[in-house]
């Protein structure tokens, strides 16, 4: 495993076998290969050991062959077009790297998807092979720094999950929420965030009693569930694990999703994992920190004094440098339609990549761009070998919580991720492209005539170069837009403008080279990407016409009914009393109710058009542009209803009831 060497047939005997004997003793019945296909979510077919014996009887079995290879059909999981190409026949391939547990009475085996010639199917392989990428490049930068003993260098990765949980029954009677995650309509309610009370506040008992029961499950699955504490928003909530190996903290954090779903329900709570449930208060992301480590070392630890430290700061000014010329890729790894919600929206982070350093890296960024430390070797730079230097005594960075990918210490961490994406999207590009870098370092540096110099004047040409992505200031505020646009960082605000970049050619280089992606699986899954934003909006769309259609316009008509009704009665018993008032309302709740009639008809078309298109980009960017923005304009005049109609009328409940009623 470790060396990354296959298994033996023999071995593979022995180990299901031991396998199946821990699993029957702690009750289990079947096994399934357990693997993440396009969906973004998790994938299981049980079958059960029995195996008869011809005399009636049964035992259970469990075969070195059955825990290497499953062979599930293909045909029915997202493979844009690959399937048309190629037979429908999948294999399932164990991942040994990435521990199996049990859930219920099922052994679950982790394992890898692809077609029957190879192709990638799941968001797994892809994941393994950039590790392997990042890995060997790592490994050639650290032979050329002295290392004579590594073999193997690991990405980590600790997922931060940040979801909302809301009343059952409530949440029962929202179609939005049932059919999308998300709330399509809702009205503001008089207190959202503003005060700051809910962020690290005292969690009440029903959420506490959720949460310990969520700790309780993963730890009995292997999950290192470690942090947890109340979130931003009203009735958001954040659970961090221990980072570990990325595949494991993967599939790791796939359980952790769908642990929470699972677990929720008994406590008569609903798990909101969508990156937007409630418009006006703060969406969910999922912090990516990230790190490379060897078995004895984090590379991206500076040390007491990074500044001598000159393979910490080859690490760092790779990554800057990955970072940068790759930051429309890296955005693209966050997107879908959830997060649109959040990058680029009205809420951070911004969808430019820029990264946070902090006040000591950054000196030191300047220095190396000035040529200082590369021309005063007397200060000590050019300090080699591995430097395993103990922890520092305190952070070497100040937080800097609005930048969409920050120095944290000892890793970086993402921050755009959504949160109901896989991570291993992210992973991939961020592996693959330092893998890169690393790459064009070490072949500068093996060629190198005098190894100083040439270091020295690689790290100061690539932080000329990509001096531009770093940003120590406020994400958030409105003039980094424009420094940014200044700087000409790319601002890719929507998930279908971000998708095109995965077939530029670069982008297509690069995967290639680093045989992350074939052209095809690539474009196999650019088309998977539109195909699926696509679908969800259109879900999203079919269900605002649904619910106005059928529960807004007539729960307004029969309020304005109502009010119309009793002007009436009060005209019949006292003639002479004024009703203006009453028949204001009557006027107001009538002009909205044909506003909202009126963009509900723009909206059916909107639909109709957009689903007769034929190309799927033009598709997916018609339900962005033209769909998707009907919807905003159907549910305007909704959410002005909902705060004029009398709350005995409104057919759901409302964000108050949603967000305070936990
Ligand atoms: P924050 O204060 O940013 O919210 P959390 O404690 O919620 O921090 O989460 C930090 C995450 O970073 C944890 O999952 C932690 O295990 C992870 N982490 C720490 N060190 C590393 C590392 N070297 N590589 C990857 N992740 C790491
Ligand atoms: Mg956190």
């Amino acid at each position: 495993m470790y060396r990354n060497e296959p298994l033996t047939a023999a071995v593979a005997e022995v180990v299901a076998n031991a396998m199946k004997d821990w699993a029957v003793e702690k009750g289990a019945t079947h096994y399934t290969h357990w693997f993440q296909p396009m969906t973004g979510k998790t994938a299981e077919k049980h079958d059960s050991f029995i195996e008869p014996t011809g005399d009636g009887k049964v035992i259970m079995e469990f075969s070195g062959k059955q825990l290497i290879q499953g062979e599930p059909d293909a045909s029915s999981f997202p493979n844009g077009g690959l399937r048309a190409t190629f037979e429908a026949r999948g294999y399932t391939a164990w991942d040994a790297t990435s521990p199996a547990f049990l859930k219920d009475d099922t052994l679950c085996i982790p394992t890898a998807f692809c077609a029957y010639t190879g192709e990638a199917l799941d968001k797994k392989t892809p994941l393994l092979r950039s590790m392997q990428a990042v890995s060997k490049n790592a490994v050639r930068v650290l032979r050329l720094f002295g290392d004579t003993e590594t073999v193997k260098v690991t990405s980590t990765v600790g997922p931060e999950q940040e979801y909302f949980l809301i009343d059952k029954r409530l949440y029962q009677d929202r179609k939005d929420l049932i059919f999308t995650g998300r709330t399509l309509f809702g009205a503001m309610p008089p207190k959202g965030q503003e005060l700051d009370d809910h962020y690290f506040g005292s969690i009440k008992e029903r959420i506490s009693a959720f949460m310990k029961e969520i700790d309780e499950e993963l730890w009995a699955l292997g999950i290192s569930s470690k942090t947890k504490h109340n979130e931003v928003a009203p009735a958001q909530h954040e659970m961090a694990p221990i980072f570990s190996t990325t595949n494991v903290a993967s599939d790791h954090n796939q359980l952790v999703m769908d642990t929470m779903v699972k677990v929720a329900t008994r406590h008569d709570l609903v798990c909101l994992l969508h990156e937007k449930p409630f418009a006006g208060v703060n969406g969910s992301g999922k912090h990516n920190n990230w790190s490379i480590a060897t078995e004895k070392a984090n590379l991206f630890a500076p040390g007491k004094t990074p500044h001598d430290n000159a393979q910490f700061l080859t690490f760092l000014v790779a990554t800057i440098a990955a970072v940068s010329k790759y930051a429309p890729l890296l955005r693209m790894s966050a997107a879908n339609a959830g997060n649109d919600h959040r990058l680029g929206a009205n809420e951070a982070p911004p969808a430019i990549i820029s990264i946070f350093l902090g006040e000591q890296l950054n000196d030191i960024i300047e220095q190396i761009k000035a040529g200082k430390l590369t021309s005063s070797t007397e200060a000590g730079f050019m300090d080699l070998g591995v430097t395993t230097l103990p922890d520092l005594p305190k952070d070497v960075t100040d937080r800097n919580r609005t930048s969409p990918f920050a120095f944290t210490g000892n890793r970086f961490e993402f921050r755009m991720c959504g949160s109901a994406q896989s991570i291993s999207g992210p992973n991939i590009v961020l592996n693959t492209i330092l893998a890169e870098i690393l790459g064009e370092i070490a072949d500068e540096l093996e060629g190198a005539a005098d190894f100083k110099v040439k270091l020295s004047e690689i790290l100061e040409r690539l932080v000329k170069e990509h001096y531009d992505v770093i940003f120590n200031g406020d994400g958030y505020a409105e003039d980094w837009v424009a420094e940014a646009e200044k700087r000409g960082l790319p601002n890719i605000k929507t998930t279908v403008e971000s998708l095109k970049v995965f077939s530029q050619e670069d982008v297509i280089d690069l995967f290639t080279s680093q045989q992350i992606f074939t052209k095809e699986e690539i474009l196999a899954r650019q088309e998977i990407m539109f195909e699926e934003y696509a679908k969800v909006i259109n879900i999203e769309a079919l269900v605002s016409v649904e619910m106005a259609k059928k529960e807004i316009l007539p729960a307004v008509n029969e309020y304005i009914a109502s009010v119309a009704d009793s002007i009436l009665s009060i005209k019949t018993a006292v003639p002479s009393v004024d009703t203006s008032a009453q028949e204001a309302i009557v006027t107001e709740l009538s002009e909205l109710y044909s506003t909202a009639t009126v963009k509900l008809a723009e909206l059916e078309v909107a639909i109709a058009e957009t689903v007769a298109k034929e190309d799927i980009e033009e598709q997916a960017m018609d339900f962005k542009f033209v769909v998707f923005k009907a919807m905003e304009a159907l549910r305007e005049p909704c959410d002005i209803l909902e705060t004029k109609v009398a709350e005995d009328f409104w057919p759901f409940p409302t964000y108050s009831d949603l967000l305070f009623r936990v």
